[in-house]
Parts: structure tokens; sequence; C-alpha cells
């Protein structure tokens, strides 16, 4: 049976073949994937991964696409696009007192292809306090336990407040892990090196007022529209933030650790190449201005880290994260 068939048989008519990427990421750019499948659910997910290994072909999942470049080749074997989006209160804790239950914590359980945006807005609506500063993190679950998504005033971690997760390996063995696991750091878990699958995730989270959770959710939201960039096709911070000994040896403003800063500094705010550009509003941004390449996006990435390197000898690192083929 051709693998094409081998995937309708399976996973029915909703599997695709050369299907454009570029709509299913913020950047909105990326050539086509070989095969693509939206899962609605888990089990689709599950069903999705073990067809690429009977068939063996890659496989690759997408959450949001907020934080990725496609190669403008695209991508060979099967891409899973994750919109499996249950959420649940699992747990209430607390103790009782005089007869009366007092909740302090509760674990909420939800799919891997929820939202963050959502899953926000949920635990504000419950009371629930951990996750409230990312209200408008783009993307999913998945994809913010992949990068240890964040936000930086104070500095919060998607991965702080996580419990266990239910994982699949590369060779499809399902798996409870801890937060231990992850090897939660900066811009970094385990899944980067392991390229395991998260399929659903339980947050440890505090109970709390609801009217403070949503002020502390919305002035996170007002800070990102006083400094990002709103509206426009990007796939958020172009490069990690640098060491905080860089920041000393180089003696930057108020020992800023921001590659925006560096990326400014060597003269890149607004720079483009085709219709790729540096935001002027963040120079750690990338933008498509319509129409843009991953090669031209990729030009950039490659200008910033030269210039960076010559100087300020520091070696900047991508956030994005680049797939498939490139030069
Ligand atoms: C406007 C804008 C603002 C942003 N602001 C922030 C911010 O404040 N803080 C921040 O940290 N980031 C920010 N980002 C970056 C991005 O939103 C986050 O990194 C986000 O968590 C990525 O999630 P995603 O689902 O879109 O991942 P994707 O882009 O779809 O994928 C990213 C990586 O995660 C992997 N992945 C996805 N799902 C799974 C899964 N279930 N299991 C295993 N691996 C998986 C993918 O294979 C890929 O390697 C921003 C981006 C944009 C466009």
């Amino acid at each position: 049976m051709e693998i094409f068939e081998l995937f309708k048989d399976k996973l029915g008519d909703k599997v695709k073949t050369n299907e454009p990427l570029a709509r299913y990421t913020t950047l909105k750019i990326g050539g086509p994937a070989e095969y693509f499948y939206v899962a609605s659910t888990t089990s689709e997910v599950l069903k999705a991964v073990s067809t690429a290994k009977t068939a063996k072909i890659r496989f690759l999942i997408l959450g949001g696409g907020s934080n990725v470049v496609i190669s403008d080749r695209g991508i060979k074997g099967l891409v899973v696009r994750n919109e499996s989006r249950n959420i649940a209160v699992v747990k209430r804790i607390g103790k009782v007192a005089k007869g009366k239950m007092n909740v302090s914590q509760a674990l909420v359980e939800v799919d891997a292809g929820v939202l963050m945006n959502q899953l926000v807005r949920f635990t504000c609506d419950e009371g629930l306090s951990g996750l409230e500063r990312h209200l408008g993190l783009p993307g999913t679950v998945g994809g913010a336990l992949y990068m240890n998504s964040k936000w930086t005033k104070p500095p919060t971690y998607v991965g702080d407040v996580v419990s266990t997760a239910k994982v699949l390996d590369r060779e499809g063995n399902m798996k409870i892990v801890d937060k231990k696991y992850f090897d939660f750091a900066y811009d970094q878990s385990i899944l980067q090196k392991t390229h395991e699958t998260v399929l659903s995730v339980i947050f440890l989270l505090t109970v709390a007022d609801k009217k403070s959770l949503w002020e502390t959710a919305q002035s996170s939201m007002e800070y990102r529209k006083a400094t990002q960039p709103m509206g426009v096709s990007t796939a958020g911070c172009t490069f990690r933030n640098i060491p905080l000994s860089d920041a000393l040896r180089l003696a930057t403003p108020n020992n800023t650790t921001s590659a925006g800063f560096l990326v400014d500094q060597v003269g890149l705010k607004n720079f483009q190449i085709g219709q790729a550009k540096f935001s002027d509003k963040h120079a750690n941004f990338i933008l498509n201005l319509g129409g843009a390449t991953a090669s031209q996006v990729k030009g950039l990435i490659d200008e910033a880290k030269k210039r960076v390197l010559e100087k300020f000898q520091v070696n900047i690192e991508p956030e994005i994260v680049l797939l498939g083929e490139f030069k």
C-alpha cells in the first residue's frame, strides 16, 4: 500500500499531501508538508504518530506555529498539527477546618493542543493562580513546554507550575513524567533534546482572588501591546537573551541581557532582506511584510549573528525553531 493510502486508511480524509504550511504559522512562511494531519484529540495524535512509525517516515508535531520558521522547501514526512483542546480541573486540594473545606490548590489537566491563551483565561475565571502573567502568549501548551515559554516582568515560566505530564517517547512508549524530568530553564526543556511528544499536562495552581488575577493578566497584556509589534506576521523573539556574565562584561545599560538590545546596537533595527525585516519597535522581532521567504528570514538571522559576534564577541542563539532544510 502506498504511504498516502495507508494514512488515508488509518486517519481518514483529513490527511493531506503537499499541504502548504505557511498558513499554520504566525510568520506566514513555509513550504509544503509531504503529509499533513490536524489531530483534534489526543487519541488522534497517537494514531497519527503510530501510523507514521508503521510507514517508517518522520513525523513532527506543530502547535500554534508561533515559534517556528519553516523552510521554503517544506517538511518531509508527516506534520501533525495538534488541536486537542480538553481542559478540566481534576482535583481541588485543601483542609477541612470547622466542618468547612478550605481549598488552597488545584490540579488542572489540559491537552497539549490547548491554546495557552484559553488556558490562562480558564484559570483566571476559576480563581487559580500560576499562569495569569502569560495572557496573550500565542501557541499551545505543548509548544510552551518545549521552549519553557516565559514572561519577563517579573521572570515567570510556564514550566514553573507543571506538576506532571503525559509524554510519548520517539519509540512510541507513553510515560508520565514530573516537572523535574523536563530540566526547565530559561528557553530550555529536555524536549529540545529528546524530541518527545507532550500529550497532556497537569498544572498545580494556587487559589487566588479572581479580580486580582485578571488585573495581573491584563497588565501583562498592556505591557505586551506597548512593547511588541501587534497585528503583524512574526514568530516573536528571534534570539535567546544572552547570559548575565556577557551582559556584565559588555556593561550593557542596567545589565540588560536583551538580545534585541545587541541587534539594535549593530544597526539592524529596521534592517530588511527582501520582505523580511527586523522590527523598529522591538529589534528582536522579525516581521514578514508580505511574501517573505524562510531564506530571507535566515539571512537576517545570519547577519545579526555575524555582526553581534564581530562587535561584542557574543554568540547569539536563535530562540525560534528552524524546521526543515536550510542552507
Ligand atoms: C507575537 C508573539 C509574541 C510572543 N510572545 C512570547 C512571550 O511572551 N514569551 C515566550 O516565551 N514566547 C513568546 N512567543 C513565542 C511563542 O509564542 C512561544 O514559544 C510558544 O510557546 C510556542 O508555542 P506553539 O504551540 O506555537 O509552538 P510551535 O511554534 O508550533 O512549535 C515550537 C516547537 O515546539 C514543538 N512542539 C509543539 N507542540 C509540541 C508537543 N505537543 N510536544 C512536543 N513538542 C511540541 C514543535 O515541534 C516545535 O519544535 C511569541 C510569539 C509571537 C508570534
